[in-house]
């Protein structure tokens, strides 16, 4: 089942361990205040991606996983599971953030967490910002969880970056910048 994908970038140092391929879905129905990705709430935005096609970007660009991250990667449930098995079985890892705890994450993708590496799961508290005790997440009351022996607490620690691109006059930024450091 296609995947609706507001953006892909096919390598990234600054969503998740190692070199990654990043993969913004298109819609979220949770909407927390403070979200930095309002534009991402919507549903009719974005493109659909197969399978495939998203799995031959990453191994293609050579990185090491996939981060799924939105929007709202359990608003598309039978994307989301058929991606990350495939990811897994090309021999990817699968870093998955979503805005449902984990229990709502199984109810609504029974079969996906045995092929996701590490799951952030909750939605993000603007009250909560994360500090420096862990990298690549939102806010405190997310959890970390680490679902099988690829990464572990070492790999989420460390500072926070942000990568600029510049590519025919276009500047865009991805990253997880320090709180209040960049605003749009
Ligand atoms: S779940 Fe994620 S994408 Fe959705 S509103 Fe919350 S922070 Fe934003």
């Amino acid at each position: 089942m296609p995947l609706r994908v507001a953006h892909l970038l096919p390598c990234t140092e600054a969503e998740g361990p190692g070199r990654r391929t990043a993969i913004w879905v298109q819609g979220c129905r949770i909407r927390c205040p403070g979200c930095c990705n309002p534009e991402l709430f919507g549903v009719s935005g974005g493109e659909p991606w197969s399978t495939g096609a998203l799995v031959h970007a990453a191994r293609v660009a050579g990185t090491e996983g996939v981060t799924l991250l939105g929007g709202e990667p359990l608003d598309q449930p039978e994307a989301v599971t058929d991606l990350s098995r495939a990811a897994r079985e090309a021999g990817l890892s699968v870093l998955l953030y979503s805005g449902y705890a984990r229990d709502e994450v199984c109810a609504r993708a029974p079969d996906l967490l045995q092929w996701v590496d590490v799951l952030v799961d909750g939605p993000y508290d603007e009250q909560q910002p994360e500090g420096a005790a862990r990298r690549w997440i939102g806010s405190r009351n997310q959890g970390l969880h680490f679902l099988t022996d690829r990464y572990g607490p070492a790999d989420f620690r460390g500072a926070n970056t942000v990568e600029l691109r510049l590519r025919g006059g276009v500047l865009t930024v991805n990253g997880w910048p320090a709180p209040g450091t960049l605003r749009r």
